[in-house]
């Protein structure tokens, strides 16, 4: 059901739904599948063009979970993959020719820089990085082998906003395809596609689960490169299975609610940070003294809960001291579950094309759906631990 008069919630409720085909059911059921059989020998033969063919390239439940998808991120077709850095592997392969150059984010996701340093290097394509914040001089970057270009926004760890609208309108100029990691917004608060870009991929392990309990990627994108895409994919056995769908499309049916909530109880969070003495810097695109705020609220509706701060230089047993007595904020890799997370960071590791020297411990947190009052009470008493 994709009907442009409904708001956005109402279609993502009704996306990749059909109970009247499910005996009633309002949710699509586990397919739990591998053969399905055809019924005779002329539908076997006709197989090449039947909507299910084999479980690996489909079932009704891995077909509702990329319709649904297609309607977050406003995209023409979408493909579900095992993990966020699965999806993003994937992108990056279905571009990868000998000679070619990629263009990435200097903020970009590590294991997504990794792929390219490590696998696509081998096969002889090179990436060169980029200042995140470059918007339009993306043009000067440009080589006539450039295939792709990689953007994060806000990016992995430092939350700097691209300019996506300038840098896939210089792309498409040039006729150099465009991909985003999306995860930060969980498509709820922005849909890179409808401001240009051509593929949009997300940590679905990340809010779209919302539940810390799947792993799952997603790449949505326009119907021009969805060949190209899908060729890799099924070259590479890429499928998932009919219980991640299914929770994937539970998450989903929440995704609006629980947004609302991470962007509300997130800048609760970050404006209190922002007047503690402990505390050089938050990098969070939703406060207005943040570097990238015009263009976040040109290309978002909201903020997720995840964001980051800096807190002044302490020694290795007073960061010991703030984190060990931590009660409600887990410590762990991962985001966008309904729980609060607090980690120390080192983003200048990931970085080449530019620096990242805050002059102080980077610390990255995840807004949860806890009382936030709870979580900044946690959060002073962390700083008096510090603070010995
Ligand atoms: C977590 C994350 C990924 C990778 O997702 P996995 O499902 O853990 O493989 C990709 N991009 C971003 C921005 C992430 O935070």
């Amino acid at each position: 059901m994709s009907n442009e008069n409904l708001g956005f919630e109402t279609r993502l409720l009704h996306a990749g739904r059909d109970p009247a085909a499910q005996n009633g059911a309002v949710n699509t059921p586990v397919y739990r599948a591998s053969t399905i059989l055809f019924p005779n020998l002329a539908a076997l033969e006709a197989k090449e063009g039947a909507k299910l063919r084999y479980a690996r390239r489909g079932t009704p439940t891995t077909h509702a979970l990329e319709d649904a998808i297609c309607e977050l991120e406003g995209a023409d077709r979408a493909l579900v993959a095992p993990s966020g850095v699965n999806a993003i592997s994937t992108i990056l392969m279905a571009f990868a020719e000998p000679g070619a150059h990629i263009l990435m984010s200097d903020s970009s996701y590590g294991p997504a820089r990794k792929f390219c340093e490590f696998t696509l290097k081998k096969f002889g394509v090179e990436t060169s990085y980029y200042d995140p914040t470059i918007g339009a001089g993306i043009e000067s970057l440009i080589r006539p082998e450039t295939r792709l270009i990689w953007m994060e926004s806000p990016g992995s760890q430092t939350f700097e906003v691209q300019d996506v609208t300038a840098i896939c309108a210089i792309a498409r100029q040039r006729g150099i395809t465009t991909a985003i990691d999306n995860t930060w917004s969980g498509g709820y608060f922005c849909q890179p596609i409808r401001q240009g870009a051509d593929i949009s991929v997300q940590a679905g392990t990340k809010y779209i689960a919302g539940h810390s309990d799947l792993m799952l990627g997603t790449i949505a994108c326009r119907a021009e490169v969805y060949d190209r895409l899908r060729e890799t994919y099924l070259r590479f056995g890429v499928c998932i299975g009919g219980d991640d769908a299914f929770l994937a499309l539970r998450g989903l049916r929440t995704l609006p609610v629980r947004m609302a909530q991470h962007h509300k109880s997130g800048l609760q969070v970050a404006n209190w940070l922002l007047q503690q003495p402990e505390v050089l810097r938050v990098m969070h695109p939703g406060l207005p003294g943040d570097p990238g705020h015009a263009l976040w609220k040109q290309h978002f509706t909201g903020a997720s809960g995840l964001f980051g701060f800096v807190i002044t230089q302490p020694d290795r047993p007073a960061l010991g001291r703030m984190f060990d007595g931590l009660k409600l904020f887990g410590m762990g890799s991962s985001w966008g579950g309904f729980e609060s997370l607090l980690v120390p960071a080192n983003p200048s590791v990931y970085r080449s094309a530019t620096q990242w020297a805050p002059g102080g411990q980077t610390v990255r947190i995840h807004v949860g759906l806890e009382d936030p009052e709870d979580l900044i009470d946690e959060l002073r008493q962390g700083f008096d631990r510090l603070a010995g």
